[in-house]
């Protein structure tokens, strides 16, 4: 598979690490960031990994004329075969206050780069979504043709939202063939702990706050909540070590290549749930390092337990994970080790 493929986001956590996994099935990304969530540090991080840095434009995808601009330079150089398209604001909580931030940025950059895809007859589109799209499940694992509930969310209903517009633009008479990629939690970092997860404010997911209070860097970590109906009382996820996530995405652009229409969405998870304190103790037999935490209350919003139904893309697209939780723990601290150097 020679594809030449656009990674917008590639500078960010799970488009870094996919940017190698292209490289390594023998594609050529094109990374495409504004850089607004991540740092041009990344990229000294893949020259290390890749032996060169990939081509970059930087470029803000809900700026229609300018992602349309960079759009036309890439073609010059040849076609573009395909599109995986990562850019997005992700924080739940700040979504909640900004939902106009979210909306302008999340949703422009779908349309655009739809409208950039067919102007440049690409047929091929990855889109990053996400398990939120499925709220509280009735029933798990759940599988991907479970209902969608009212988002919780302005972030979660730009998933929700970029989906449909990617399956009625596939509906419309374009010959696109589209991939919804929808990621459980993704964990950990590259083995070489070059790239790994940035969060360049105070984290909000699980893992990033656990390296940092372990590494003394924040408080000890407060559990939310120990009292909801699950065997330990706290709450159950799906982690997935990134670089199981990245190669999803390689999986998913072979299976586009090979079919005439498509629109369809996948899970990506390890099929697998943990709770909190599973997470934890797991870090712990993973490093030998003991985790400070305490029990707090509750988080507003949170789901009790989700874990992914992943025959799907085991099926369709011949992937499935490698790495164990204890391995995406270990390369998450090896990460923040390596940060703190
Ligand atoms: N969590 C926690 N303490 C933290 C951050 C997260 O106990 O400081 C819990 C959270 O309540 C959830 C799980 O860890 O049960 C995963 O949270 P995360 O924000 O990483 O992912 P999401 O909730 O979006 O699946």
């Amino acid at each position: 598979m020679k594809k030449r493929v656009i990674v917008t986001g590639g500078a960010g956590y799970i488009g870094s690490h996919t940017v190698i996994e292209l490289v390594n099935a023998g594609c050529t990304p094109i990374v495409m960031d504004n850089f607004s969530n991540s740092t041009k540090e990344v990229l000294v991080g893949l020259h290390g990994i890749l032996g060169f840095e990939p081509e970059v434009e930087e470029v803000d995808c809900a700026d229609r004329s300018a992602l349309l601009a960079a759009f036309e330079r890439i073609a010059e150089d040849g076609s573009i075969d395909g599109i995986i398209h990562f850019a997005a604001f992700k924080a739940v909580g700040e979504s909640t206050q900004l939902p106009l931030k979210y909306y302008a940025n999340n949703i422009a950059s779908t349309v655009n780069i739809l409208e950039a895809a067919q102007q440049h007859g690409t047929t091929e589109v990855v889109f990053s979504s996400s398990c939120t799209v499925y709220g509280q499940p009735e029933a798990i694992p759940v599988d991907e043709s479970a209902p969608m509930p009212s988002a919780e969310s302005p972030y979660g209903y730009t998933k929700q939202a970029c989906e449909r517009i990617i399956t009625d633009f596939a509906a419309s008479g374009y010959p696109l063939k589209a991939a919804l990629l929808r990621y459980f939690n993704p964990i950990g970092a590259h083995s070489s702990s070059l790239i790994g997860e940035l969060p360049l404010n105070h984290p909000n997911n699980l893992v990033p706050y656990l390296t940092q209070a372990v590494a003394m860097l924040r408080d000890p970590l407060t559990v939310f909540g120990d009292d909801y109906p699950t065997p330990d009382g706290t709450c159950i996820r799906d982690y997935i070590h990134v670089m199981d996530l990245a190669k999803a995405h390689v999986a998913a652009l072979d299976w586009l290549g090979k079919q005439s229409t498509a629109c369809e969405a996948f899970n990506l998870g390890t099929g697998e749930g943990n709770s909190v304190l599973e997470v934890i103790q797991a870090f712990e037999r993973a490093t030998g390092v003991t985790v400070p935490h305490r029990i707090g209350p509750r988080r507003a919003g949170d789901v009790t337990a989700i874990f992914a139904d992943a025959s799907k893309a085991r099926r369709e697209l011949g992937w499935s994970c490698n790495f164990s939780l204890e391995e995406a723990l270990r390369d998450a601290w090896n990460w923040q080790q390596a940060l703190g150097a």
